[in-house]
Protein backbone atom coordinates (compact mmCIF):
# COMPACT_ATOMS: atom_id res chain seq x y z
CA UNK A 1 0.00 0.00 0.00
CA UNK A 2 1.29 3.68 -1.36
CA UNK A 3 1.33 5.92 1.95
CA UNK A 4 0.80 9.41 2.32
CA UNK A 5 2.06 12.26 4.39
CA UNK A 6 -1.02 13.84 6.55
CA UNK A 7 -1.14 17.15 4.31
CA UNK A 8 -1.02 15.42 1.08
CA UNK A 9 -4.36 13.57 2.20
CA UNK A 10 -5.48 16.91 3.24
CA UNK A 11 -5.12 18.34 0.25
CA UNK A 12 -7.33 16.00 -1.10
CA UNK A 13 -9.31 16.50 1.32
CA UNK A 14 -10.45 19.84 0.02
CA UNK A 15 -10.76 18.71 -3.34
CA UNK A 16 -13.50 16.44 -2.37
CA UNK A 17 -15.17 19.13 -0.54
CA UNK A 18 -14.21 17.85 3.20
CA UNK A 19 -13.49 20.66 4.99
CA UNK A 20 -10.12 20.82 6.57
CA UNK A 21 -7.83 24.06 8.58
CA UNK A 22 -5.76 25.66 5.94
CA UNK A 23 -1.92 24.77 6.29
CA UNK A 24 1.09 25.05 4.65
CA UNK A 25 4.12 22.66 4.25
CA UNK A 26 7.40 23.96 6.33
CA UNK A 27 11.21 21.96 5.73
CA UNK A 28 12.74 24.27 8.30
CA UNK A 29 12.06 26.25 11.58
CA UNK A 30 12.69 29.58 9.24
CA UNK A 31 9.94 28.59 6.97
CA UNK A 32 7.47 27.24 9.96
CA UNK A 33 7.79 31.04 11.29
CA UNK A 34 6.88 31.99 7.96
CA UNK A 35 4.01 30.05 7.52
CA UNK A 36 2.58 31.01 11.23
CA UNK A 37 3.08 34.79 10.15
CA UNK A 38 1.20 34.20 6.73
CA UNK A 39 -2.04 32.32 8.75
CA UNK A 40 -1.56 35.08 11.64
CA UNK A 41 -3.29 33.15 14.41
CA UNK A 42 -1.86 30.46 16.75
CA UNK A 43 -1.24 27.51 15.18
CA UNK A 44 -0.16 23.63 15.53
CA UNK A 45 3.09 22.35 14.25
CA UNK A 46 2.65 18.62 12.99
CA UNK A 47 5.37 16.31 12.16
CA UNK A 48 4.60 15.15 8.51
CA UNK A 49 6.21 11.26 9.03
CA UNK A 50 4.67 7.71 8.05
CA UNK A 51 3.33 6.99 10.86
CA UNK A 52 0.46 7.69 13.78
CA UNK A 53 0.67 7.98 17.51
CA UNK A 54 2.32 11.45 16.82
CA UNK A 55 0.16 13.67 19.91
CA UNK A 56 1.28 11.41 22.43
CA UNK A 57 5.00 11.37 21.19
CA UNK A 58 5.29 14.95 21.11
CA UNK A 59 5.34 15.68 17.85
CA UNK A 60 2.20 18.08 17.06
CA UNK A 61 2.91 21.46 18.90
CA UNK A 62 1.24 24.32 19.58
CA UNK A 63 2.46 28.23 19.46
CA UNK A 64 0.93 31.62 19.69
CA UNK A 65 3.60 33.43 17.49
CA UNK A 66 5.49 32.75 15.04
CA UNK A 67 8.69 33.14 16.80
CA UNK A 68 7.08 30.76 18.86
CA UNK A 69 6.68 28.57 15.54
CA UNK A 70 9.78 28.34 14.60
CA UNK A 71 11.30 27.51 18.41
CA UNK A 72 8.55 24.53 18.54
CA UNK A 73 9.33 23.76 14.87
CA UNK A 74 13.08 23.50 15.49
CA UNK A 75 12.25 20.55 18.93
CA UNK A 76 10.98 18.29 16.20
CA UNK A 77 13.08 18.61 13.11
CA UNK A 78 15.34 15.79 12.87
CA UNK A 79 14.06 14.33 15.58
CA UNK A 80 12.85 10.46 14.93
CA UNK A 81 9.43 9.31 15.64
CA UNK A 82 8.77 5.30 15.53
CA UNK A 83 12.27 5.87 13.34
CA UNK A 84 11.45 8.19 11.08
CA UNK A 85 13.44 11.27 11.00
CA UNK A 86 10.72 14.36 10.78
CA UNK A 87 11.65 16.76 7.25
CA UNK A 88 8.41 18.31 7.13
CA UNK A 89 5.98 19.53 8.96
CA UNK A 90 2.86 20.94 8.41
CA UNK A 91 1.78 24.29 10.14
CA UNK A 92 -2.00 24.86 10.39
CA UNK A 93 -4.56 26.63 12.03
CA UNK A 94 -4.87 25.80 15.66
CA UNK A 95 -8.19 24.99 16.19
CA UNK A 96 -10.41 25.14 19.37
CA UNK A 97 -12.09 21.84 19.59
CA UNK A 98 -14.98 21.12 21.86
CA UNK A 99 -15.56 17.22 20.51
CA UNK A 100 -13.34 14.49 18.61
CA UNK A 101 -14.88 11.90 16.49
CA UNK A 102 -13.82 9.24 14.16
CA UNK A 103 -14.05 8.09 10.63
CA UNK A 104 -12.81 5.97 8.83
CA UNK A 105 -13.09 3.41 6.02
CA UNK A 106 -11.05 0.69 4.57
CA UNK A 107 -11.35 -2.47 2.40
CA UNK A 108 -11.85 -5.58 4.67
CA UNK A 109 -11.19 -8.46 2.72
CA UNK A 110 -12.04 -11.36 4.56
CA UNK A 111 -14.53 -13.88 2.94
CA UNK A 112 -18.08 -12.46 4.57
CA UNK A 113 -16.93 -9.15 3.73
CA UNK A 114 -14.79 -8.59 1.05
CA UNK A 115 -15.61 -4.60 0.60
CA UNK A 116 -15.33 -1.39 1.94
CA UNK A 117 -16.29 -0.74 5.34
CA UNK A 118 -17.03 2.80 6.77
CA UNK A 119 -16.38 2.61 10.72
CA UNK A 120 -17.78 6.14 12.69
CA UNK A 121 -17.09 6.66 16.54
CA UNK A 122 -18.34 9.65 18.31
CA UNK A 123 -14.76 8.77 20.72
CA UNK A 124 -12.50 9.82 18.40
CA UNK A 125 -8.78 11.46 18.93
CA UNK A 126 -7.78 7.91 20.44
CA UNK A 127 -6.03 4.80 19.10
CA UNK A 128 -9.79 3.76 17.44
CA UNK A 129 -8.65 0.20 18.34
CA UNK A 130 -9.94 1.50 22.45
CA UNK A 131 -12.95 2.24 21.51
CA UNK A 132 -15.95 -0.37 22.55
CA UNK A 133 -18.17 -1.82 20.22
CA UNK A 134 -21.09 -0.44 21.26
CA UNK A 135 -19.59 3.47 20.88
CA UNK A 136 -18.46 2.29 16.93
CA UNK A 137 -21.17 2.22 13.94
CA UNK A 138 -20.37 -0.08 10.77
CA UNK A 139 -21.58 0.17 7.34
CA UNK A 140 -20.66 -2.53 4.73
CA UNK A 141 -20.91 -1.07 1.76
CA UNK A 142 -22.77 -2.62 -1.48
CA UNK A 143 -20.43 -1.87 -4.10
CA UNK A 144 -22.97 -2.80 -6.24
CA UNK A 145 -25.41 -0.80 -4.91
CA UNK A 146 -23.52 2.03 -4.25
CA UNK A 147 -23.86 4.32 -1.36
CA UNK A 148 -26.56 6.92 -0.86
CA UNK A 149 -25.97 10.10 1.70
CA UNK A 150 -29.08 8.78 3.68
CA UNK A 151 -26.69 5.92 4.81
CA UNK A 152 -23.83 7.92 6.14
CA UNK A 153 -26.07 10.24 8.38
CA UNK A 154 -28.25 7.38 9.52
CA UNK A 155 -24.64 6.34 10.77
CA UNK A 156 -23.78 9.21 12.35
CA UNK A 157 -27.47 9.70 13.61
CA UNK A 158 -27.29 6.17 15.33
CA UNK A 159 -24.29 6.85 17.35
CA UNK A 160 -26.12 10.23 19.06
CA UNK A 161 -25.24 13.26 16.74
CA UNK A 162 -27.99 15.69 16.56
CA UNK A 163 -28.31 18.93 14.85
CA UNK A 164 -26.39 21.26 12.66
CA UNK A 165 -23.03 18.58 13.84
CA UNK A 166 -25.11 15.77 11.98
CA UNK A 167 -26.18 17.85 9.07
CA UNK A 168 -22.54 18.50 8.60
CA UNK A 169 -20.99 14.71 10.17
CA UNK A 170 -23.25 12.97 7.35
CA UNK A 171 -22.28 14.66 4.17
CA UNK A 172 -18.57 14.27 5.24
CA UNK A 173 -18.55 10.67 5.59
CA UNK A 174 -20.20 10.43 2.42
CA UNK A 175 -17.92 12.43 0.94
CA UNK A 176 -15.45 10.49 2.56
CA UNK A 177 -16.03 7.63 0.84
CA UNK A 178 -16.69 9.61 -2.49
CA UNK A 179 -12.90 9.93 -1.86
CA UNK A 180 -11.59 6.28 -0.89
CA UNK A 181 -13.67 4.84 -4.21
CA UNK A 182 -12.19 7.68 -6.66
CA UNK A 183 -8.50 7.58 -5.27
CA UNK A 184 -8.26 3.17 -5.03
CA UNK A 185 -7.45 3.55 -1.07
CA UNK A 186 -6.73 1.04 0.81
CA UNK A 187 -7.62 2.95 3.90
CA UNK A 188 -8.82 6.07 4.40
CA UNK A 189 -9.22 8.20 8.02
CA UNK A 190 -9.82 11.33 9.95
CA UNK A 191 -9.40 10.77 13.69
CA UNK A 192 -10.06 13.13 14.82
CA UNK A 193 -13.21 14.86 12.97
CA UNK A 194 -13.34 17.59 15.14
CA UNK A 195 -16.36 19.93 16.40
CA UNK A 196 -14.79 23.45 17.37
CA UNK A 197 -16.29 25.97 19.60
CA UNK A 198 -17.72 27.83 16.83
CA UNK A 199 -20.04 25.04 15.72
CA UNK A 200 -17.73 24.09 12.53
CA UNK A 201 -16.49 20.17 11.88
CA UNK A 202 -13.45 19.78 10.05
CA UNK A 203 -11.07 17.05 9.83
CA UNK A 204 -7.89 17.90 11.91
CA UNK A 205 -5.90 14.14 10.50
CA UNK A 206 -5.73 12.67 7.87
CA UNK A 207 -4.15 8.97 7.39
CA UNK A 208 -4.38 7.61 3.51
CA UNK A 209 -3.01 4.36 1.89
CA UNK A 210 -4.15 3.22 -1.79
CA UNK A 211 -3.85 0.03 -3.16
CA UNK A 212 -0.52 -0.86 -5.12
CA UNK A 213 -2.62 -2.57 -7.65
CA UNK A 214 -4.84 0.90 -9.07
CA UNK A 215 -2.03 2.72 -9.38
CA UNK A 216 -1.85 2.15 -13.28
CA UNK A 217 -5.10 4.31 -13.66
CA UNK A 218 -3.87 6.56 -10.82
CA UNK A 219 -1.49 8.80 -11.68
CA UNK A 220 -3.08 11.99 -10.51
CA UNK A 221 -1.40 10.52 -7.20
CA UNK A 222 2.01 10.92 -8.05
CA UNK A 223 3.48 7.74 -5.83
CA UNK A 224 6.56 6.77 -6.67
CA UNK A 225 7.04 3.13 -5.97
CA UNK A 226 3.92 1.13 -5.46
CA UNK A 227 4.53 -0.85 -3.06
CA UNK A 228 4.73 -0.88 0.68
CA UNK A 229 7.66 0.98 2.18
CA UNK A 230 8.42 2.34 5.62
CA UNK A 231 10.18 4.83 4.25
CA UNK A 232 10.56 7.28 1.34
CA UNK A 233 12.23 5.40 -1.58
CA UNK A 234 15.56 6.45 -1.61
CA UNK A 235 17.45 6.83 -5.26
CA UNK A 236 18.96 2.63 -4.61
CA UNK A 237 15.29 1.98 -4.16
CA UNK A 238 13.57 4.09 -6.93
CA UNK A 239 16.52 2.13 -9.44
CA UNK A 240 15.29 -1.00 -8.02
CA UNK A 241 11.49 -0.02 -8.94
CA UNK A 242 12.29 1.11 -12.30
CA UNK A 243 13.76 -2.86 -13.11
CA UNK A 244 9.81 -4.05 -12.04
CA UNK A 245 7.89 -0.86 -13.22
CA UNK A 246 9.63 -1.02 -17.11
CA UNK A 247 10.09 -5.24 -17.10
CA UNK A 248 6.83 -7.66 -15.47
CA UNK A 249 8.85 -11.27 -16.46
CA UNK A 250 9.40 -12.78 -13.28
CA UNK A 251 9.73 -10.41 -9.62
CA UNK A 252 12.75 -8.04 -8.20
CA UNK A 253 12.23 -6.76 -5.06
CA UNK A 254 14.96 -4.61 -4.06
CA UNK A 255 15.50 -2.15 -0.77
CA UNK A 256 18.14 -0.36 0.57
CA UNK A 257 19.33 -1.41 4.03
CA UNK A 258 22.80 0.63 4.44
CA UNK A 259 22.03 4.14 2.90
CA UNK A 260 25.57 5.79 1.07
CA UNK A 261 26.49 7.42 4.18
CA UNK A 262 26.68 4.44 6.09
CA UNK A 263 28.64 2.46 3.60
CA UNK A 264 31.16 4.90 3.97
CA UNK A 265 32.64 2.59 6.55
CA UNK A 266 32.76 -0.75 4.61
CA UNK A 267 32.16 -4.26 6.01
CA UNK A 268 29.19 -5.10 3.98
CA UNK A 269 28.15 -7.59 1.24
CA UNK A 270 26.20 -6.62 -1.28
CA UNK A 271 23.34 -8.91 -1.12
CA UNK A 272 21.31 -11.40 -3.19
CA UNK A 273 18.44 -13.74 -3.01
CA UNK A 274 16.24 -15.91 -4.83
CA UNK A 275 13.21 -16.28 -2.93
CA UNK A 276 11.91 -14.78 0.22
CA UNK A 277 12.17 -17.71 2.27
CA UNK A 278 15.98 -18.81 0.91
CA UNK A 279 16.78 -14.74 0.97
CA UNK A 280 16.17 -14.65 4.81
CA UNK A 281 17.97 -18.11 5.19
CA UNK A 282 21.10 -16.54 3.66
CA UNK A 283 21.01 -13.23 5.95
CA UNK A 284 21.00 -15.55 8.82
CA UNK A 285 23.90 -16.80 7.20
CA UNK A 286 26.01 -14.04 7.15
CA UNK A 287 24.67 -12.68 9.93
CA UNK A 288 26.09 -15.58 11.72
CA UNK A 289 29.86 -15.11 10.76
CA UNK A 290 29.41 -11.25 11.60
CA UNK A 291 28.70 -10.13 7.94
CA UNK A 292 26.07 -7.45 7.21
CA UNK A 293 23.84 -6.79 4.27
CA UNK A 294 24.06 -3.27 2.49
CA UNK A 295 21.08 -4.12 0.41
CA UNK A 296 17.72 -6.89 0.62
CA UNK A 297 17.65 -8.16 -2.86
CA UNK A 298 15.05 -10.83 -4.21
CA UNK A 299 14.69 -11.70 -7.55
CA UNK A 300 12.52 -14.92 -8.79
CA UNK A 301 9.46 -16.36 -10.27
CA UNK A 302 11.57 -16.75 -13.59
CA UNK A 303 13.23 -13.48 -14.27
CA UNK A 304 14.37 -12.83 -17.69
CA UNK A 305 18.81 -12.53 -17.63
CA UNK A 306 18.42 -8.78 -18.11
CA UNK A 307 16.41 -8.59 -14.80
CA UNK A 308 19.03 -10.25 -13.35
CA UNK A 309 21.40 -8.53 -14.72
CA UNK A 310 20.00 -4.95 -13.32
CA UNK A 311 19.65 -5.96 -10.07
CA UNK A 312 23.31 -7.46 -9.64
CA UNK A 313 24.24 -3.66 -11.52
CA UNK A 314 22.84 -2.09 -8.91
CA UNK A 315 23.73 -4.15 -6.24
CA UNK A 316 27.59 -4.15 -6.93
CA UNK A 317 27.14 0.20 -7.66
CA UNK A 318 27.24 0.40 -3.97
CA UNK A 319 30.52 2.16 -2.40
CA UNK A 320 32.64 0.37 -0.46
CA UNK A 321 31.10 -2.98 -0.44
CA UNK A 322 33.37 -6.08 0.28
CA UNK A 323 31.91 -9.18 -1.59
CA UNK A 324 28.55 -10.33 -3.50
CA UNK A 325 26.68 -13.07 -2.36
CA UNK A 326 24.46 -14.78 -4.32
CA UNK A 327 21.69 -16.69 -1.66
CA UNK A 328 20.24 -19.53 -4.04
CA UNK A 329 19.09 -21.15 -0.64
CA UNK A 330 16.02 -23.37 -2.77
CA UNK A 331 15.40 -25.94 -5.19
CA UNK A 332 13.91 -22.98 -7.27
CA UNK A 333 11.65 -24.11 -10.40
CA UNK A 334 12.80 -21.53 -11.98
CA UNK A 335 15.30 -21.83 -15.57
CA UNK A 336 17.76 -21.24 -13.53
CA UNK A 337 20.19 -20.87 -16.91
CA UNK A 338 18.65 -17.07 -17.37
CA UNK A 339 19.65 -16.51 -14.09
CA UNK A 340 23.08 -18.04 -14.74
CA UNK A 341 23.54 -15.73 -17.70
CA UNK A 342 22.42 -12.21 -15.60
CA UNK A 343 24.85 -12.78 -13.29
CA UNK A 344 27.91 -13.94 -15.17
CA UNK A 345 27.56 -11.16 -17.74
CA UNK A 346 26.89 -8.24 -14.93
CA UNK A 347 29.99 -9.53 -13.28
CA UNK A 348 32.09 -9.89 -16.16
CA UNK A 349 31.30 -5.90 -16.51
CA UNK A 350 31.99 -5.43 -12.58
CA UNK A 351 34.20 -7.07 -11.16
CA UNK A 352 37.36 -5.75 -13.29
CA UNK A 353 35.89 -2.58 -11.69
CA UNK A 354 37.08 -3.51 -8.44
CA UNK A 355 40.46 -4.77 -6.87
CA UNK A 356 41.32 -7.89 -7.88
CA UNK A 357 39.82 -11.04 -5.62
CA UNK A 358 36.40 -9.05 -5.02
CA UNK A 359 34.91 -12.20 -3.10
CA UNK A 360 32.04 -13.52 -4.35
CA UNK A 361 30.18 -16.33 -3.77
CA UNK A 362 27.27 -17.96 -5.90
CA UNK A 363 24.61 -20.91 -4.95
CA UNK A 364 22.20 -21.66 -7.70
CA UNK A 365 20.26 -24.79 -8.04
CA UNK A 366 17.07 -25.98 -9.26
CA UNK A 367 15.79 -26.51 -12.45
CA UNK A 368 18.15 -26.69 -15.45
CA UNK A 369 20.98 -26.73 -12.63
CA UNK A 370 23.16 -28.25 -14.93
CA UNK A 371 23.34 -25.76 -17.52
CA UNK A 372 23.42 -23.25 -15.03
CA UNK A 373 26.50 -24.36 -13.45
CA UNK A 374 28.18 -24.53 -16.57
CA UNK A 375 27.46 -20.87 -17.39
CA UNK A 376 28.48 -19.87 -14.50
CA UNK A 377 31.59 -22.01 -14.43
CA UNK A 378 32.73 -21.13 -17.94
CA UNK A 379 31.51 -17.64 -17.58
CA UNK A 380 33.61 -16.75 -14.50
CA UNK A 381 36.33 -18.93 -15.02
CA UNK A 382 40.19 -16.94 -14.23
CA UNK A 383 38.40 -14.61 -11.81
CA UNK A 384 39.88 -15.15 -8.68
CA UNK A 385 38.24 -15.56 -5.23
CA UNK A 386 35.10 -16.43 -6.96
CA UNK A 387 33.00 -19.80 -5.95
CA UNK A 388 30.48 -21.51 -7.59
CA UNK A 389 28.06 -23.67 -5.44
CA UNK A 390 25.24 -26.12 -6.76
CA UNK A 391 22.69 -28.05 -4.56
CA UNK A 392 25.10 -30.15 -2.43
CA UNK A 393 25.47 -26.90 0.04
CA UNK A 394 21.59 -26.06 -0.27
CA UNK A 395 20.72 -27.27 3.19
CA UNK A 396 24.36 -25.97 4.72
CA UNK A 397 23.59 -22.21 5.28
CA UNK A 398 26.77 -22.50 7.53
CA UNK A 399 29.30 -23.76 5.16
CA UNK A 400 28.53 -20.80 2.76
CA UNK A 401 28.10 -18.22 5.15
CA UNK A 402 31.82 -19.62 6.28
CA UNK A 403 33.21 -19.16 3.08
CA UNK A 404 31.76 -15.85 2.12
CA UNK A 405 33.02 -14.74 5.71
CA UNK A 406 37.09 -16.15 5.06
CA UNK A 407 36.88 -14.61 1.12
CA UNK A 408 36.00 -10.97 2.97
CA UNK A 409 38.97 -11.90 5.69
CA UNK A 410 41.35 -12.91 2.45
CA UNK A 411 40.10 -9.53 0.67
CA UNK A 412 40.63 -7.31 3.64
CA UNK A 413 44.44 -9.02 4.06
CA UNK A 414 45.14 -7.87 0.43
CA UNK A 415 43.80 -4.42 0.77
CA UNK A 416 45.58 -3.65 4.30
CA UNK A 417 42.34 -2.57 5.94
P1 LIG B 1 -1.68 11.59 15.60
O1 LIG B 1 -1.50 11.52 17.08
O2 LIG B 1 -0.43 11.23 14.87
O3 LIG B 1 -2.86 10.82 15.12
O4 LIG B 1 -1.92 13.15 15.23
P2 LIG B 1 -3.28 14.01 15.22
O5 LIG B 1 -3.25 14.88 14.04
O6 LIG B 1 -4.48 13.14 15.36
O7 LIG B 1 -3.13 14.92 16.51
C1 LIG B 1 -3.13 14.38 17.80
C2 LIG B 1 -4.00 15.17 18.70
O8 LIG B 1 -3.58 16.51 18.74
C3 LIG B 1 -5.46 15.25 18.26
O9 LIG B 1 -6.21 14.14 18.68
C4 LIG B 1 -5.93 16.52 18.92
O10 LIG B 1 -6.34 16.27 20.25
C5 LIG B 1 -4.67 17.37 18.97
N1 LIG B 1 -4.75 18.39 17.93
C6 LIG B 1 -4.41 18.29 16.61
N2 LIG B 1 -4.67 19.44 15.96
C7 LIG B 1 -5.18 20.28 16.88
C8 LIG B 1 -5.66 21.63 16.85
O11 LIG B 1 -5.67 22.30 15.83
N3 LIG B 1 -6.10 22.16 18.02
C9 LIG B 1 -6.11 21.47 19.18
N4 LIG B 1 -6.55 22.05 20.28
N5 LIG B 1 -5.68 20.21 19.24
C10 LIG B 1 -5.23 19.63 18.13
MN1 LIG C 1 -4.70 11.22 14.41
Amino acid sequence: MAKFYEYQGKEWFKKYGIPTPEGIVARSPEEAKAAAAKIGKPVVIKAQVWAGGRGKGGFVQFADTPDEAAAKAATIFGKEHKGLEVKIVYVEEKLSIVKEFYAGIIVNSSKDVRGPVIMFSPEGGVEIESVSEDKMALLKVDVIKGLEPYDTLNMALSMGVKGKVLTQIGPIIFKLYKMFEGLDCRSLEINPLVLTADGRVLAADCRMATDDAALFRQGQLGVKVGREFRKEPSEFDLMGWSFEETDLRGTSYIAEMKTPEELKVGRYIGYHGIGGGAAMLGMDAMNKVGLEVADYADASGNPTASKVYRVLKLIMAQPNIEGYFLAGFMMANQEQWHYAHGVVKALREELPKKPEGFPVVLLLCGNKEEPAQKILKEGLAGYKRVEIYDRTYVYDASFIGGRMKALVEEYRKQLGV
